[in-house]
């Protein structure tokens, strides 16, 4: 358990950047934006980034629980779709990696 509010990146994806949050007993993965590295929001006009409002990809408005392992399989999964085969290993390492480093957050 940690009481930081330290943000952590993880690695960078198919979408964006994408980072921790602890947050009590467990830690809010989610992306940051490329403008200003910070959180994605919903807003009348589908996602902006939470620093200057300028409209971004709305999968980085994405985001789960450290510790939700469906979430981190179907986000695996939506990772491999993006890939050709030829990069599966890197990536099922690399998922395997972002989500020891977000637990352990
Ligand atoms: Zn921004």
């Amino acid at each position: 358990m940690s009481t930081s509010t330290e943000v952590q990146t993880l690695v960078l994806d198919h979408v964006g950047l994408l980072a921790v949050y602890p947050i009590n007993d467990d830690a809010i993965v989610s992306y940051l934006t490329p403008c200003c590295r910070a959180s994605a929001k919903g807003s009348g006009d589908g996602v902006v980034c939470r620093a200057c409002y300028v409209t971004v990809d709305e999968r980085l408005g994405m985001g789960w629980m450290a510790s939700d392992d469906e979430a981190w399989r179907s986000w695996g999964k939506r990772w491999l779709d993006a890939e050709p085969i030829s990069n599966w290993a890197m990536v099922a390492k690399m998922v395997g990696a972002a989500k020891r480093a977000a637990v352990s957050a």
